[in-house]
């Protein structure tokens, strides 16, 4: 009996030895062909880490990259396995689901992200960390100056705006990636197994102390933004779909008025012609357009959320990894 308890003693002091020399600071980093950057922003931000003192390790995903990012990110972890860690897709999911990948594997107490072409300061992030030290369980940058294309800049404005509306979670800025975490937000996260690509917006909702702080945005260091019209249109609508049922009913109500709307129409133009024995179509025709407009974005809408399901019942994986770098914990 005795013996039993002294055993159990000895795995909680395991226990604690473990976390006392756990990894204090996840980095998670998404790569899509970023030949250019990967360099400056290893060197960069390993000095800045190593100059924390603390214990960290910088996961970068591998978004199936098709140019020299896979090889120098293995070099990279070549020389610093102590604290690099590379995981690889085999194909392109996405930034979101590339950050998710990394979630699921992070080890520290704190998990940052950070886009990997420089736009944010991996100098910074000791800013964040500070705010944690702080007792802030999420620190979310904002970019108080975005240097972006009018295009980028306007499209993330808007997607901003529809998310606070839609959602009425808090944040000013969900596409800042700069971004820090405890990792019991990281972890409901991950639970979650969100399909949707708005991991920001959905770590909000699980902050119970969550601040924004400015950080500085510069132009991207090398190489062009890896989104293109396509993209963003997708992701504004994973953003409208996967937070609420909003956009559904908020189409049922237009639905409804431009019913009614077209109903009154319909006995003012029968009345006309019973009357006035009036002539015309083009009016009709405008009216039949928008309508059908109507109805099929309704259905889009419809499609969006029937998609989810599918996939949900389906189980499909959300990425596949073809290679996973790093040293045994
Ligand atoms: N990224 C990715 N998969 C993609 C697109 C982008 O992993 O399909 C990464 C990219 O390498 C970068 C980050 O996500 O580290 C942000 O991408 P980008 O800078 O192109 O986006 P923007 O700054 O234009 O929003
Ligand atoms: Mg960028």
């Amino acid at each position: 009996m005795k013996a039993k308890e002294k055993s159990v003693g000895l795995e909680i002091e395991d226990v604690k030895k473990r976390a006392k020399n756990g990894v204090d600071v996840s980095v998670v980093i998404p790569v899509f062909n970023e030949q250019e950057n990967i360099e400056r922003l290893s060197s960069r931000l390993l000095k800045t880490m190593d100059a924390t003192k603390k214990k960290y390790e910088v996961l970068f995903v591998d978004d199936g990259s098709s140019d020299k990012t896979p090889k120098m990110l293995r070099d990279l972890f070549a020389k610093r396995s102590d604290v690099i860690r590379v995981i690889t897709f085999n194909g392109n999911y996405g930034q979101y689901v590339a950050i998710l990948a990394g979630f699921e594997r992070v080890r520290g107490d704190v998990v940052v992200t950070l886009d990997a072409d420089l736009q944010n300061l991996p100098e910074e992030i000791p800013n964040l960390l500070k705010k944690m030290d702080e007792g802030y369980d999420l620190v979310g940058g904002y970019r108080a100056k975005r240097r972006d294309n009018f295009f980028r800049t306007y499209v993330s404005k808007i997607v901003n705006f529809i998310r606070a509306k839609s959602t009425g979670i808090q944040m000013r800025d969900h596409g800042c990636m700069l971004r820090a975490y405890k990792k019991f937000i990281i972890d409901e996260v991950v639970k979650t197994k969100e399909t949707s690509t708005f991991i920001t917006a959905l770590a909000q909702k699980f902050a119970g102390n969550p601040i924004d702080i400015p950080v500085t945005h510069e132009e991207r260091a090398a190489g062009g933004s890896k989104y293109n019209l396509y993209k963003l249109i997708r992701i504004t609508f994973d953003l409208l779909t996967g937070f609420s049922l909003v956009p559904l009913q908020v189409f049922t109500i237009v639905g409804m008025a431009i019913s009614s709307a077209s109903g009154i129409y319909f006995f003012v133009e029968l009345f006309k012609k019973v009357i006035g024995g009036h002539h015309g179509y083009g009016l009709h025709f405008a009216f039949v357009f928008l309508l059908l407009s109507v109805l099929i974005l309704g259905v889009g809408l419809l499609g969006e959320y029937l998609g989810r399901a599918y996939f949900a019942v389906c189980e499909h994986p959300r990425f596949v990894i073809r290679e996973i770098l790093e040293e045994k914990e």
